[in-house]
């Protein structure tokens, strides 16, 4: 077995144990595989050993490698989109992670319509509130979810970035802010949130005790960046 391939096995089983811990069902949280950095050759691998989804932080590095993958791969966009980026970023990506503001919103949904295409969006939220990142305010969340009513594209969740070095109590309080935040706008908007997008390398444990849907594993996969 490559590295890459009992990397992953490695991961599938942690993520299995801390669902299980949660007493959560067993496909309660899927697997996005990170691959900002690495070349194609290492996203075949991690595809060879039957993952499907990938995520890129960058939308330059995206169009680069997604056309050098196998048409059936499912590619997130997990990093800041810029609104010049657009584009390219809707030509590739089936997923948006980090939609974090009205402007961007209505531009992603007239250029879906233009291009005839219907991405799934999460909107990035500073759950922190660390000055050094990006993301919504708590507050902000409910007029970009307004803004993203009627569009192709469809909301579906919620995304986050917990601080570097956080303890795990701090972790746990991240990821359960995120949720209660979720659990509030579905309650006043009626709209179906179901996708909490948190969790990384080294604290996707905590998130999926959290509530996790989606984790953003990189460096366990593939190697230290
Ligand atoms: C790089 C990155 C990840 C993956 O981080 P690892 O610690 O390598 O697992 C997850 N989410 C975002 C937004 C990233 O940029």
């Amino acid at each position: 077995m490559s590295n890459i391939a009992a990397n992953i096995a490695a991961v599938q089983e942690r993520l299995a144990n801390a669902l299980q811990r949660a007493g959560r069902r067993h496909d309660d949280a899927r697997l996005l595989a990170v691959s900002k950095t690495f070349p194609a050759d290492a996203v075949q691998e991690a595809y060879a050993a039957g993952l499907r989804c990938f995520g890129e932080n960058r939308v330059q590095e995206l169009c680069d490698k997604a056309p050098k993958l196998p048409a059936d791969c499912e590619w997130h966009l997990i990093g800041h989109l810029q609104q010049n980026k657009v584009r390219p970023a809707l030509e590739h990506a089936r997923w948006l992670h980090a939609v974090d503001s009205v402007a961007l919103a209505q531009r992603i949904q007239r250029l879906a319509g233009d291009l005839s295409v219907a991405p799934t969006l999460l909107l990035e939220v500073n759950i922190s509130g660390e000055e050094s990142k990006f993301g919504l305010a708590p507050g902000a969340v409910e007029a970009v979810l307004t803004a993203l009513q009627g569009g192709p594209g469809c909301c579906r969740g919620l995304m986050t970035v917990a601080p570097l070095h956080a303890s795990e109590r701090e972790l746990h309080a991240v990821f359960a802010g995120l949720r209660t935040l979720r659990d509030q706008l579905v309650a006043r908007t009626g709209m179906a949130l179901p996708e909490l997008s948190m969790g990384m390398s080294g604290d996707m444990d905590i998130a999926v005790a959290e509530g996790a849907t989606i984790v953003r594993i990189g460096t366990a996969i593939f190697g230290r960046r």
